[in-house]
C-alpha cells in the first residue's frame, strides 16, 4: 500500500482537515513532513526523501495562506520538487473560492475543491477524492502515475507555458493555469493522456 503525502499551509485548516478526512475514510495513511523551524538550515533531502518514498503520490493543497509566509511556500516548492525528481504524480487541489496566485511548477492533476463555504459544499467533491487516493493506496508499483477513468487533459494557452495537466470537472471550472496562474477558458477537445 502507498501512502500519500500531503504538502500544505497549516493554516488552510478546511482544506486540511478535508484531505485528512478523505484519507481517512479512504484507509489510506496521509504523510507530511514536519518542519523543525530551530534546525531548519539542518533539514536535509534525505529526510523528506524517506518519507516520500513510502508515498504514491503528493497532494499540495492550495489555500489562500500557501504564499502567506515565505518559508512555507518555499517548503511547499522544494516538496513539489523533490516529488517530481523521484517520479511522484503531482496534484494540486485548490479551495475552490480562494483566487490563488500560486504558480506551481510541476503539476499532474489539478482538481479546485468546495470546502469553504458549508452551504455549497459537494459532497461529490469528497467521494471522487476519496476514490483517487485509495487507488494511489493499492497502487501496486507505487511509480509513475494510476489511470483514473474519466480524467481529461488540458494544455495551457500561454505562449511561454503549455504546461499539460489532467483536470477532474468541466472545463469551465477551470479558470486559470496552475502552473504559470494565467487566467484563461478552454474550449478546444481535451488531449490524449500523456505518459511520463
Ligand atoms: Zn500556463
Amino acid at each position: 500500500m502507498g501512502d500519500i503525502f500531503i504538502c500544505h499551509s497549516r493554516r488552510d485548516h478546511e482544506l486540511v482537515v478535508f484531505m485528512n478526512e478523505v484519507c481517512a475514510n479512504a484507509g489510506i495513511r496521509a504523510r507530511e513532513f514536519e518542519f523543525n523551524f530551530a534546525a531548519l538550515g539542518r533539514t536535509t533531502n534525505e529526510e523528506i526523501i524517506t518519507i516520500m518514498e513510502e508515498c504514491s503520490a503528493l497532494f499540495l493543497l492550495l489555500g489562500k495562506n500557501v504564499s502567506c509566509n515565505l518559508h512555507t511556500s518555499n517548503w511547499i516548492s522544494a516538496e513539489v520538487g523533490l516529488a517530481t525528481g523521484m517520479g511522484i504524480p503531482v496534484w494540486v487541489v485548490e479551495d475552490w473560492f480562494a483566487s490563488i496566485d500560486f504558480p506551481v511548477p510541476f503539476v499532474d492533476h489539478y482538481i479546485r475543491i468546495n470546502v469553504g463555504d458549508p452551504a455549497h459544499r459537494d459532497p461529490e467533491h469528497h467521494s471522487y477524492m476519496q476514490e483517487v487516493v485509495r487507488a494511489y493506496g493499492s497502487h501496486p508499483a507505487r511509480r509513475g502515475d494510476i489511470v483514473i477513468p474519466g480524467t481529461n487533459y488540458l494544455q495551457c494557452n500561454t505562449g511561454g507555458c503549455q504546461a499539460v495537466f489532467a483536470v477532474h470537472q468541466p472545463f469551465e471550472h477551470i479558470e486559470k493555469c496552475p502552473v504559470c496562474t494565467v487566467s484563461q477558458h478552454w474550449d478546444s477537445p481535451p488531449l490524449p493522456p500523456i505518459s511520463r
